[in-house]
Parts: C-alpha cells; structure tokens; sequence
C-alpha cells in the first residue's frame, strides 16, 4: 500500500501514471473509515486503473471548532481497511499546511442557489470549504473518475455543479447509500451513539420510505406535516429539518410537476450527534 503525504510526491506518481495512459478513479474522504466509504472504494476500483484515496479532515468545512478537534482521526485503522480490499490503493494523507498552504481559507463559490438550501442554511460556509478543498484535490490527482456518496446528496450535486461551472475534465460518479442492518445510514458518527439511540436513530430512515410510499397519493405538505408530527412525538430524535425538494435544483417542492425528479432530506440531532439522510422519491 502507498502512503504518501506530501504534494510533490502524489504529482509526481499521478505523472507516471498518466504516462502509462492509466485511468484514475478519486476517492476524497475525511477518513474513520467504514462500510459507506469502502463502497465507494470498490466502486471506483471496478472501473479504474489506479484508486486514489484522499484522507484528509478539512478545517475549512467546519463552521464550529469544536466539531472539527472531535472529528475522529484514524489513519492506521483505515489503511488496514482498505488494505482488506486492495493493496494497491494509492492513498494521500497530507498535513493541512500542504494542502493550504499557510492560508486555511475557502474559496468563496456561487453554486447557482444549490448552496443556499438545507445544509446551506445549518452549516454555514460549510459548501465554501467543501468546494475548495475538493478542486484543489482534483487539481492534484487529476482524477478520469470522482466517487462521491448520495448520503450527502446536497454535497454531490454542488460538486456536480462546480465540476460544470469551473469545465473541469472529471465525472462526478454517485455512489447509492450504504445502511446499517436497522437502515441508519453508515456515518463516522454512528459510532459516538449508545446502542439504543443508534437502533433509534433508525426512524430517520423509516420516515423517508414512508415519505416515499405516500409521495404519489398524498400531497408534499400532508407528508411534511406527518413526519414532523412524528418526530415530535419521539424524545429522543429532534427534527432539524425535513424537506420534499427537486433532486436537480434542491428548491423546495411547491406543486409536483411532470417529469420532475424529486427527493426528502431529512437531518436531525440525537443528543449532540447531527445526523442527515435523503432518498428519492420518484
Ligand atoms: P466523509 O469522509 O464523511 O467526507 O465522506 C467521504 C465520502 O463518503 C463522501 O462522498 C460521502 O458522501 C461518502 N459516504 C459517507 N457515508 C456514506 C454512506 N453511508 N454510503 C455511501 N457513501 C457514503
């Protein structure tokens, strides 16, 4: 398994394997590595020449600084996972200053509205950071192939839309979410939940199907009513938001229209743990 860290070295192997006209698929993840992320791993090995995996938490994504010191950092628990499904995974785990420099700031993008919706107006700045760390990496790795999560939908079509606005040559691939037995979306942090409020913590995913069951008979506010009723009722899930929007321009569904492709997102706190999903509804 390679294992590099610095910039200079990642260029210089991404040269050589451009030079032998290998094909690069590119997984950026924050790292604490689980099911969710090594499906997009093997995604990507299924139809690459060369996996690149980035490990790197990005300061620029967190708008609270607490949030970004607890975020788990495993490195030598990760390159054992990936190594139990390929060695030959490339992967980049640099220290942030080589990343950014002496300059931990985001670039500040216009995703056409995308980034004012749902998590946009939670986590401020958060798209900025994300944005930015995600084409310097592409500008790095260069990648024929990006692999990222529909769990974090919002993420996947911003980046959709900077890969257009900014022409870079990358396919933006999304990869289905990966569950829990009980349905709970895999998440770093899942494992910060007790036993319980993670089998709790179940209902998010049980509230989108039924979201989907009765989008085609009943209307988007009777559902929007509905779920927020029953996540009222339950003590220990507290409701952020819960949403019907188009799956293409993330704008809150005010008539369904023919032809239009729709999602619920839903993101809610268990204790002090956020937690978001989403699932298409047409
Ligand atoms: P993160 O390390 O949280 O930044 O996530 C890295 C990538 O893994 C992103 O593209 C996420 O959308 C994706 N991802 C995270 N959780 C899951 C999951 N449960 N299923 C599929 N992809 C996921």
């Amino acid at each position: 398994m390679q294992i590099l860290k610095e910039k200079d070295a990642l260029k210089k192997q991404i040269g050589a394997f451009k030079n032998e006209g290998l094909k690069i698929g590119f997984v950026p993840t924050m790292g604490a590595l689980h099911d969710g992320h090594l499906s997009l791993i093997k995604a990507a090995l299924s139809v690459s020449d060369r996996v690149i995996v980035s490990i790197f938490v990005n300061p620029t994504q967190f708008d609270n600084l607490q949030d970004l010191e607890k975020y788990p950092r495993t490195l030598d628990e990760d390159i054992s996972r990936i190594s139990e499904i390929s060695k030959d995974v490339l992967i980049f785990s640099p220290p942030a200053a080589e990343v950014y420099g002496g300059d931990i700031t985001s670039q500040v993008f216009y995703f056409d509205g995308l980034e004012h919706q749902m998590e946009g107006k939670y986590r401020k700045g958060h798209f900025n950071g994300v944005g930015t760390i995600v084409k310097k990496l592409f500008e790095l790795v260069e990648p024929d192939k990006a692999f990222f999560g529909e769990k974090d939908y919002q993420q996947l079509q911003i980046i959709r839309k900077m890969v257009a606005k900014e022409g870079l040559n990358v396919e933006v691939i999304g990869c289905p979410t990966d569950r829990e037995a009980s349905g709970l979306a895999r998440s770093s942090r899942n494992e910060r939940l007790d036993p319980v409020a993670r089998q709790n913590a179940a209902l998010l995913y049980k509230m989108l199907q039924k979201a989907r069951e009765n989008f085609g008979t009943k209307s988007a506010t009777d559902i929007i009513s509905w779920v927020s009723e029953e996540l009222q009722a339950n003590p220990d899930l507290k409701l952020e938001y819960f949403e019907i929007a188009n799956a293409d321009t993330l704008e809150s569904i005010g008539e369904k229209e023919n032809g239009q492709r729709y999602r619920a997102f839903i993101a809610a706190y268990s204790g002090d743990i956020r937690l978001i999903d989403n699932i298409a509804l047409n």
